[in-house]
C-alpha cells in the first residue's frame, strides 16, 4: 500500500527509491580503501538486524516509494541466511540486485536466478595476481575473475567496479577496457574516496579527467562513444566501437551526482544514513524492536539530507579528517 505523503521526498524534491542495504559488517577479503589495517569495531551480533527485521524495515520503504534494494556489506554472500533474507525480500515488488566480491558467488548460482537477481556488482581492483593480492590482503584473485566469467556465461548482467589508486592499478586502465572487448560486462572505475580510517589523500585519487586522458592516448578518438546514462545514475557511461561491453566512471570526488541522487542507506545494525557521506544516523532498529513505527524516523531523517556529500560540498571540506572521519569505514556503511 503505497501512502499518500511521500516522506522518501526530501527539500531538494529528491525522491530516495532506492535502498542499499547492508546484510553484515564482515568480509572474507580486507581491502585497503575500505577496511582499516587493525579492524573495525563490530556491533554485538544482537544489534544486527535479523532476517525478518530486514524484511520488516524493507517493506515500510516499499509501501512508501522504494522500488528498487540493493544487497551489499561487507560481504552480503559470507551471511549464512544470505538465501532466506533474498527469498523474503523477493516477494516484494522491486528489483533486487546485490554487490559482492564473488569469491563464493559460484555457490549462489541458482539461489540468485530462483529470487530474479540479475544485475550483480563485482569489486575487481586489479588483474594482476599479485596486485589483488596487495589491494585485498588474500588471495583470491582466480577465484574472483573466473565467477566473473561464471557470472557472464550464466547470464547476469555484471558491472565489475574497480577503485583507482594513483601509481597501484592506473596503468591497467586499458586493460580493463579491453576487457569489454569480448565480454558483455561495465567496467566501472571508482574515484578513491575517503572513510575513517582508510587513509586517503587526494594525492592517491585517479579522477574522471585523468581515466580520460589514458582513454584518449590509447583509443581514436571516433571509437570512444558516450553512452545514454539510466536516470539517477551515478556513473558517466561509455563504450569503445564495436565492443561488447563498455565502461563507467564514477566520480564522487570531483564531480559528484549529489542532484539526482535516490539513494538511502541502511547499515547491517539498522541505522539509516541519508547519505554516504552522512556523519549522522536515525536508528531504525531500537524503534522496530520497541513496536512503534519507523516511518517517522525515515520521513525524518530523509528531510534533514544535507543538498551534497553530507555537507562537504566542497573539494576543501571532503579532504578535512576531521569531517570524512565522522563517518564510518566503509566496510561497515555498505557501498
Ligand atoms: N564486499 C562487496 C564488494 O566488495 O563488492 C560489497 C561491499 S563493498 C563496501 C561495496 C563497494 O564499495 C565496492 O565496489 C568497493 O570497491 C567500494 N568501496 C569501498 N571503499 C571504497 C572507497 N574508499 N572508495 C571508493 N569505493 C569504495
Ligand atoms: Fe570486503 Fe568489499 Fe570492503 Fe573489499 S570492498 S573489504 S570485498 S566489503
Amino acid at each position: 500500500m503505497t501512502q499518500n505523503k511521500n516522506i522518501l521526498q526530501d527539500r531538494f524534491g529528491r525522491d530516495h527509491t532506492y535502498l542499499r542495504i547492508s546484510l553484515i559488517e564482515r568480509c572474507n577479503l580486507r581491502c585497503t580503501y575500505c577496511m582499516p589495517e587493525e579492524g573495525v569495531q563490530l556491533s554485538p551480533k544482537s544489534h544486527i538486524m535479523t532476517y525478518e527485521e530486514i524484511y520488516e524495515i524493507s517493506k515500510t520503504f516499499v509501501d512508501h516509494g522504494v522500488t528498487k534494494i540493493r544487497l551489499t556489506g561487507g560481504e552480503p554472500l559470507i551471511r549464512k541466511d544470505f538465501p532466506i533474507i533474498l527469498e523474503k525480500l523477493a516477494a516484494l515488488p522491486i528489483t533486487l540486485s546485490i554487490t559482492s566480491n564473488a569469491v563464493i558467488i559460484d555457490r549462489f548460482i541458482d539461489v540468485l536466478k530462483a529470487n530474479g537477481v540479475n544485475d550483480i556488482n563485482v569489486s575487481l581492483d586489479s588483474l594482476s595476481k599479485e596486485k589483488f593480492k596487495a589491494i585485498t590482503r588474500r588471495d583470491q584473485f582466480e577465484k574472483v575473475y573466473d565467477n566473473i566469467l561464471l557470472l557472464v556465461k550464466e547470464g547476469f548482467n555484471v558491472k565489475v567496479n574497480a577503485v583507482l589508486i594513483k601509481d597501484f592499478n592506473d596503468n591497467e586502465i586499458i586493460d580493463f577496457i579491453n576487457l569489454t572487448k569480448d565480454l558483455p560486462i561495465t567496467i566501472r572505475f571508482i574515484e578513491f574516496m575517503p572513510f575513517d580510517g582508510n587513509k586517503w589523500d587526494l594525492s592517491k585519487m585517479v579522477s574522471h579527467a585523468d581515466v580520460m586522458q589514458y582513454v584518449d592516448e590509447a583509443f581514436p578518438k571516433t571509437d570512444v562513444i558516450r553512452l545514454q546514462d539510466a536516470p539517477n545514475d551515478t556513473s558517466r557511461n561509455f563504450k569503445i566501437k564495436g565492443y561488447k561491453g563498455s565502461f563507467a566512471i564514477i566520480s564522487s570526488v570531483t564531480n559528484p551526482f549529489c542532484d539526482s541522487c535516490n539513494r538511502l542507506r541502511l547499515t547491517a545494525n539498522g541505522q539509516l544514513k541519508n547519505c554516504l557521506f552522512s556523519a549522522t544516523e536515525s536508528d531504525l532498529l531500537t524503534t522496530l524492536r520497541s513496536g512503534k513505527p519507523i516511518a517517522p524516523i525515515i520521513q525524518r531523517a530523509v528531510a534533514a539530507k544535507l543538498k551534497m556529500r553530507g555537507g562537504m560540498d566542497t573539494l576543501e571540506k571532503l579532504q578535512e579528517p576531521k569531517l570524512h572521519s565522522k563517518n564510518r569505514s566503509m566496510i561497515t556503511i555498505g557501498g
